[in-house]
């Protein structure tokens, strides 16, 4: 049996809309970015959101609209895929990493305050694998301290903290629909806001630097081009329109996975989800017992056909993070303490109990026998 690390969910829906931008003349900047747009406002509770190139690009973009300057501080988590703090150093914007909590590997928001100095600007949370963060503390300290709250929720499409979707608290969330996200556009990202001065800085910044009305070689900012092509569009469309399918299938995919952890009896912890929040399931990690060889039970369950991935290393031990602050082992305890025992399984919207049983079976015996 081979059961891969994470693979899309596409239907008869996705081919359908994306045949028909093929079958019409416009493959940029036309009808379906517009409906894939209102679609995802409609879902988030959203006022504005601007689709891009990559979550990557809209993160970007949420940077830029704060206007940052070279040796600003943003607090943020070392704990995340590396382009959520990449974005700030695009902007010479220094990121402030703050340690992680163990229970859901989010930011700690008891450890925020100590990080905030005079040349504190922001906060950027990362809603990791799906789990939302404490959002009660981070926005009480944020209004405390007069501090715009930057949320990447592209883990996290459709998870909540009191009924409030992650990635409309702050004043602007991104989401991404790379392939292993809960819904995909292949390559593809979303900016969300309330607020109509970002939304248009958004809308001209993806597209050149143009403003809505101009000339089409009339450029207003330096922009970029971080444009969604109407293919893409149209994919992103027919995903969401399933998503609550999608949120449904994984989310009882991931009940399936702790049943079997508690039944077959493997040592190994899973997240639990903090205070009210209600999580999206974008991966399913496992904590291994401490003192765990994990490239070796690694090892075992690729022989056995199962993919599986330490997810994530600390950003701040990345070479480039090292070099550029300074960076060093043991800066982040908690980070990295967590970061050296999780282990990504095997998870996506169409996995079945028996791909289900075999991974855990295996990992039990990996965990045992390595
Ligand atoms: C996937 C991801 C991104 C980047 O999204 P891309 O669409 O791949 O550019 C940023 N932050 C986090 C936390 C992610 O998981």
């Amino acid at each position: 049996m081979f059961v891969p690390l994470s693979k899309p969910d596409l239907t008869d829906l996705e081919k359908r809309y994306v045949l028909d931008v093929l079958e019409s003349d416009r493959l940029s900047m036309g009808s379906k970015l517009k409906q894939f747009e209102e679609l995802f406002c409609v879902t988030l509770h959203s006022k504005y959101a601007v689709a891009m190139h990559s979550g990557t690009g809209a993160l970007h973009v949420g940077v830029k609209a704060l206007a940052l300057q070279q040796g600003d501080e943003v607090i943020t988590s070392p704990f995340s895929f590396i382009a959520s703090s990449n974005c700030l150093v695009f902007e010479k914007v220094r990121p402030v990493f703050v340690d992680i909590e163990p229970r859901t590997l989010n930011i700690d928001p008891a450890k925020i305050e100590k990080a905030i100095t005079s040349k504190t600007r922001a906060v950027l949370i990362v809603h990791v694998f799906g789990q939302p963060c404490a959002m009660d503390e981070i926005e009480f300290l944020c209004s405390k301290y007069g501090l715009p709250l930057l949320e990447d929720a592209c883990e996290a499409i459709g998870a909540e903290w009191k009924g409030k979707k992650a990635g409309t608290f702050g004043r602007a969330g991104v989401f991404s629909f790379y392939p292993n996200k809960q819904i995909t556009t292949g390559e593809g990202g979303m900016l969300v806001t309330g607020d109509p001065e970002i939304y248009h800085l958004a809308c001209s910044l993806r597209n050149q630097g143009r403003e809505p009305g101009s000339e089409f070689l009339e450029h207003h900012y330096i922009g970029y081009n971080y444009r969604m092509t109407e293919m893409q569009a149209a994919l992103g469309l027919a995903q969401l329109q399933r998503l609550e399918e999608i949120l449904r299938k994984r989310a009882l995919a991931a009940e399936r996975y702790r049943d079997l952890i508690a039944g077959y009896q493997v040592p190994v912890s899973t997240l639990s989800r903090a205070g009210e929040g209600k999580p999206s399931w974008f991966v399913f990690i496992v904590v291994l017992p401490e003192r765990s060889r994990r490239a070796a039970i690694e090892g075992y369950l690729r022989d056995k056909g199962i993919q599986s991935r330490p997810y994530f290393p600390p950003i701040h031990l990345q070479k480039c993070y090292r070099e550029l602050f300074s960076y060093r082992e043991g800066d982040f305890p908690v980070c990295e303490k967590m970061a050296a025992r999780t282990l990504a399984l095997p998870f996506y919207t169409r996995i079945t109990p028996g791909e289900q049983e075999y991974v855990i079976a295996h990992l039990k015996r990996a965990i045992e026998g390595v």
